[in-house]
């Protein structure tokens, strides 16, 4: 069945009416809320803008594009007989298999029809009198409910710059977050693509092969790690799927939720022979593996200058050019911007069809109907890949005109940047729940264990409100801000909040720099749980 048809079908969704809980996004983290509340017997109704589920892996299309936390990790685990049946292809898989997986998962729980697609949230407003949710979307639908979840995503807000003449150029301008669903031919085309993030990293090989001419423009490098993708050997996968169980829970004791083993030791305390061993062990392994070579790597600015000058040396080993070597290495603080992981990124430099255009000290002038200019140059251009990227964790919910008790608007709560107590609920919003907000671990993890904690915590949350015939959960001011304090806190004793990362915002013309996650799966779902125990401590139930 073609997506337009399975949308098209589950229009049926009924979304007149009342209902326990609405839940805004059909991601990872939409459906399985949707199945947890189904499984507890409360009425819901999930509202996505998309005309299909996957959320990430429905939107983000663009050639390349592949997780970097690997499948057998990658995936639910809140059912054995799934994590058992499903088999991965290769070690990081593409995003056509991730997006079948998620409808396989859709259909297999049967979580259609209670999905209306192609529904915009517009508004959701906390009546008062009433205790419920009103929401309301684009097309004019209104939903009510007890509870509201947002499960809108974390990188799902894309990020267009404000670029002079960009809409007069004459050719197509894709977004790697918007990607058209049938593709797109680059043969013998001059193509630009503006940004070297992930999304980049992982297109631009692949687009290098295809267009006639690529010109990169780089505002600033990134530090880059081989994936070392390869089809996923069946003995791995078996071993695996036989260990599930014990295999998620030591993730779940890894301070980014994924299995790669940690090394203890600092990379100060080890002599230059030993670190240049683990961190070419580390390299060759490939992956996100690299940021456990030491403890201290985002602790202690010489310690992660030894991992930045470890990189910059394989930088220089590959790009033959020089000068193109030295534009590609980065200079920044190593591993506190996500780090990327690619396949043939620095190799494609080689290739006399790839231009590196450095966009640093003097940016992007303008976009005329030619191409894109910069100084006095005009790089002449038949179609433009805009891989900038995300407002990244607020940026969907301040989308949404939420309002909560005496009409404050998010937005407004939010002005000197997102407040929220574990990140699940915000003091002003009663009934009200993100999975994965800011200030909590989410983007720092692998965010499938990461939502589904969240999920279940609701879940359990909701049944208890249930069980003790209470109708209204809010966090207090107080314990809002000692969490706020605390994720600051944490933060402040690592090098992250000194980056200039999309993790504080500075992507973003205006925006409040904050660092937004918290450092520290194992930690955070200890306090969560700590929470639950000694009677949802911080909320008010009423
Ligand atoms: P999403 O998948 O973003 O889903 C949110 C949904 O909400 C979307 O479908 C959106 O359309 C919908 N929505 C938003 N606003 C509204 C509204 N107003 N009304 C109605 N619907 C709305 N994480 C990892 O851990 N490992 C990886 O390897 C990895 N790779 C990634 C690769 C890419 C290209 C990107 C962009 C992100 C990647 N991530 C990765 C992060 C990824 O976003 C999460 O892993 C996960 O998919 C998030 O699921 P979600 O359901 O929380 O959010
Ligand atoms: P990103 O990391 O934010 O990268 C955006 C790029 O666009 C940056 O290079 C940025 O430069 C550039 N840019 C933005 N505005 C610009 C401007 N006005 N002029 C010139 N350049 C500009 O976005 P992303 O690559 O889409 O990745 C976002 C996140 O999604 C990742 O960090 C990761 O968490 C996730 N993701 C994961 C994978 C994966 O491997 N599985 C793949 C894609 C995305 P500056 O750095 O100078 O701002």
């Amino acid at each position: 069945m073609s997506e337009q048809d399975l949308a098209a079908e589950t229009t049926v969704a009924r979304t007149h009416g009342d209902f326990d809980v609405v839940v805004v996004g059909a991601g990872f983290a939409g459906l399985y809320m949707l199945h947890r509340l189904r499984g507890l017997g409360f009425t819901a109704v999930v509202l996505e803008a998309g005309g299909g589920v996957g959320g990430t892996w429905y939107w983000n299309r663009y050639p390349g594009a592949r997780c970097d936390v690997e499948s057998m990790e990658y995936s639910y685990q809140f059912s054995q007989a799934l994590q058992q049946e499903w088999e991965w292809s290769e070690r990081y898989s593409a995003q056509p298999e991730i997006l079948r997986y998620v409808n396989h998962v859709a259909d297999r729980f049967d979580l259609r029809r209670d999905v209306r697609f192609n529904t915009r949230v517009r508004s959701a407003t906390f009546d008062e009198a009433a205790g419920r949710w009103n929401v309301e979307t684009e097309d004019g639908l209104q939903v009510t409910a007890a509870f509201c979840v947002m499960a809108t995503g974390c990188l799902s807000s894309i990020n267009t710059p404000d670029f002079k003449g960009l809409d007069t150029f004459k050719g197509p301008c894709y977004h790697t977050g918007g990607w058209p669903h049938e593709g797109v031919d680059f043969t013998g085309q001059r193509v630009g693509i503006i940004g070297t993030g992930s999304s980049a990293i992982q297109s631009i090989p692949i687009i290098a092969n295809q267009a006639a001419h690529l010109h990169v423009f780089q505002r600033t490098p990134n530090y880059v790690v081989p994936a070392r993708n390869a089809p996923l050997d069946p003995a791995v996968r078996e071993e695996f799927k036989t260990h599930y169980p014990m295999l998620r829970q030591q993730a779940k004791q890894r301070r980014n939720g994924i299995l790669y083993p940690p090394n203890e030791d600092s990379a100060l305390e080890v002599d230059a022979a030993e670190r240049e061993r683990e961190f070419q062990a580390r390299w060759e392994r490939g992956g996100l593996a690299f940021l456990g070579s030491f403890s201290d790597l985002l602790l202690d600015e010489d310690a992660n200058g030894a991992a930045a000058a470890f990189i910059r040396e394989k930088i220089r080993q590959i790009v033959r050019d020089p000068a193109v070597a030295e534009l590609l290495s980065p200079h920044s603080l190593f591993g506190c911007k996500r780090l990327c992981i690619d396949s043939g990124y620095f190799e494609t430099f080689n290739r006399s069809n790839v231009t590196l255009v450095d966009v640093s000290t003097d940016a992007i002038d303008e976009i005329t109907g030619e191409g894109v200019r910069v100084k006095d140059e005009l790089h002449a251009l038949d179609a433009i890949v805009l891989a900038t990227g995300f407002d990244a964790m607020t940026g969907a919910l301040n989308k949404i005109d939420i309002r909560g008790v005496g009409g404050q608007t998010l937005k407004e709560k939010w002005r000197g940047g997102p407040r929220m107590y574990l990140g699940l609920a915000a003091a002003g919003f009663p009934n009200l729940f993100t999975i994965t907000g800011p200030g909590s671990p989410s983007v720092l993890t692998n965010m499938l264990p990461s939502i589904e904690q969240h999920v279940d915590w609701i879940a359990e949350c909701l049944a208890h409100l249930r069980t003790r015939g209470k109708a209204r959960i809010e966090p207090t001011a107080e314990a809002e801000d000692a969490w706020v304090e605390h994720v600051n806190w944490v933060a402040g004793h690592t090098l992250f909040p000194r980056a200039n990362s999309w993790y504080v915002g500075a992507n973003i013309p205006g925006k409040p720099r904050v660092f937004m996650p918290y450092i520290g799966f194992p930690a955070y779902q200890r306090k969560c749980e700590e929470v639950v125990r000694n009677g949802y401590e911080g909320f008010e139930l009423s």
